[in-house]
């Protein structure tokens, strides 16, 4: 898939991620969003739309947590942690 980050052979562990991701990419626009806002009552919404984002963003990680402590996939964890910091690693 385009765009999908591919970690070792774990594949659920890659899906978990790549939705960790995604989840704080929108939570980073929303948060972005907020020193744009003009109204007060337009940064109420975008300000409940960020927790929204945070909240789904930090269920994400804590599934992808809750998957490395059971599978083991702990460690791959470092790589994982890098690629997140946006280093690749081509192999
Ligand atoms: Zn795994």
């Amino acid at each position: 898939m385009e765009g999908m980050a591919q970690f070792a052979n774990c594949s659920d562990l890659t899906v978990l991620l790549n939705r960790m991701h995604t989840d704080l990419e929108v939570y980073c626009e929303a948060v972005a969003e907020l020193s744009h806002i003009g109204g007060a009552r337009t940064l109420n919404v975008a300000y409940e739309r960020s927790e929204r984002a945070r909240i789904a963003f930090e269920a994400a990680r804590d599934r992808l947590n809750a998957h490395i402590a059971q599978h083991g996939c702990v460690a791959l964890k470092s790589g994982l942690m890098a690629s997140f910091a946006g280093e690749k690693e081509d192999s």
